[in-house]
């Protein structure tokens, strides 16, 4: 008899996971049940959108028609699972009662917002769906002064779609340097800076204390100033929703995501719970750099984790190793890019390590239109092992960051890197020999 496969939520991870179980088991019958009104589009985008650049329209690639015509996939949208009965394999969805061999849970994360006063007040936004990227572009109409509370990716990403819509941007954020954790202070103060060119006020090493206001949003206070605002988008974080693994009684790591093994199962009372399978925000992951756990939390690992409990959950074998999570960012004319771990979180984790740097340019330096760039790479200072890399630029930072991501996952020394990597070259392109090798270098003379 066919089986019944049932994937929660409709993120990257539960579509990926849900058009792969398709692919593995061409006979399932597949069911998606999702609290989202719409599916099947990236909130990456979203500071892109609220710009201009794009639409809410286009960014919606498919809707639940497309998926049942072309995948056979059962997708029910504005549907919560509010319980799981793992025994006896059935889930209350709505108020409908649904059957399932196997399950995959990809319920995503919540944006975290710190429990102060005015936190609810109109005006109040969080970045995370399109329908939140709606509430922000009606909400902007006559406003002039927007706060961003975060300094992170989205925070800075949202910072500058304010800028170009005309706001007033103020940035607070409670650490002392923009991207905390996952950039070196050195790459963050170059972004902080042109985002200041930009006309992007920063409040740094101060948390919010409480928005402002009667009813909605008038000022907001940090430390001892007060400044007003009409708007205040919260970009402090994503925690897993943990809602429904606390519900089954799953096991929540270390880092507050669900704990998995390498097939994408979690842990219930220390066993693998069989035919259940979790992928995406919600969970912690191995990292592929340090020994334990991490929280990737990015859309690439969503869809990597995806497949795999997709691929499992139809029958197939397959498995999730650990994660580099490269990442990168555009920030008006700039692009930034890290993979590892930065010399922050090395030092969080009791490593000694050394950091090389290198400055050039994206294309040969005669070429026309080419950027600045700068590399700045991490190692094991008693191995040289590669940990984590980064790097800034006004183009082709993708590429660049993927490439050092593969020699981080293989475990590769600079020596190694330097003695066997090869680029690329073309003058449009590149310089003959690339920016990383200079950084390289720069980190191999100081071990
Ligand atoms: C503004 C923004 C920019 C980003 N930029 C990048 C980027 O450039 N690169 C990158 O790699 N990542 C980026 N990310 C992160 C990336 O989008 C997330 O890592 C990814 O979307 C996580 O996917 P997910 O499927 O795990 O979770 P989610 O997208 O959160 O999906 C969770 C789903 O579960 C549903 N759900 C939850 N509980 C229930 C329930 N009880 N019943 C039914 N349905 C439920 C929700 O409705 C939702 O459909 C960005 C995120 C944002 C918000």
């Amino acid at each position: 008899m066919a089986r019944t496969i049932v994937v929660i939520g409709s993120g990257a991870a539960g579509m990926t996971a849900a058009s792969t179980a398709r692919r593995t088991d061409p006979q399932a019958r597949i069911a998606l049940v999702t609290e989202d009104e719409h599916i099947a589009y990236s909130p990456c985008v979203i500071p892109w959108v609220l710009e201009g650049r794009t639409t809410w329209d286009d960014i919606v690639m498919h809707d639940p028609e497309y998926y049942r015509r072309e995948r056979d996939i059962d997708v029910r949208t504005l549907t919560k699972v509010t319980s799981v009965d793992l025994d006896s394999g059935v889930l209350v969805a709505g108020e409908e009662k649904i059957g399932f061999d196997s399950l995959i849970l990809a319920t995503g994360g919540n944006v975290f917002i710190p429990p102060i006063p005015g936190k609810d007040l109109k005006g109040v936004h969080v970045v995370r769906t399109v329908n939140d990227g709606k509430a922000i572009e009606a909400g902007l109409q006559g406003v002039e002064d927007v706060a961003i509370i975060g300094a992170g990716v989205i925070g800075l990403e949202m910072a500058l779609a304010m800028v170009e819509l005309d706001k007033e941007v103020t940035v607070v954020e409670m650490m002392d340097q923009v991207v905390p954790r996952i950039l070196d202070s050195d790459l963050a103060s170059q972004l902080r800076t042109y985002l200041e060119q930009k006309g992007v006020r920063f409040i740094m090493g101060s948390p919010i204390k409480s928005v402002n206001g009667d009813t909605a949003v008038e000022s907001v206070t940090v430390g001892d100033e007060s400044f007003p605002c009409g708007m205040v988008i919260f970009s402090t974080g994503v925690r897993a929703n943990l809602e429904l693994p606390n519900q089954m009684g799953l096991e929540i790591g270390s880092l507050g995501g669900v704990r998995v093994s390498p097939s994408m199962q979690p842990y219930r009372r220390g066993r693998l719970v069989p035919n259940v399978y979790i992928c995406g925000d919600v969970v912690q992951c191995e990292s592929a750099v340090v020994a334990g756990p991490t929280m990737s939390q990015l859309g690439s690992s969503a869809v990597r984790q995806g497949r795999v409990a997709g691929m499992n959950a139809g029958g197939g074998s397959s498995t999730h190793e650990g994660v580099a999570s490269p990442w990168v960012s555009v920030i008006g004319d700039l692009q930034v890019a890290g993979t590892g771990i930065s010399s922050g979180l090395a030092s969080y984790y009791g490593m000694d390590v050394v950091t090389g740097t290198g400055t050039g340019h994206t294309r040969a330096r005669y070429y026309p239109g080419g950027s600045p760039m700068t590399v700045k790479v991490i190692a094991e200072k008693s191995s040289g092992r590669l940990l984590g890399a980064q790097m800034i630029a006004g183009e082709d930072v993708t590429g660049r960051i993927n490439w050092l991501s593969a020699a981080i996952i293989e475990k590769v020394s600079v020596w190694d890197f330097i003695s066997r990597y090869e680029n690329a070259y073309c003058p449009p392109t590149s310089m003959v020999r690339d920016v990383a090798f200079s950084a390289m270098e720069d980190l191999a003379s100081k071990i």
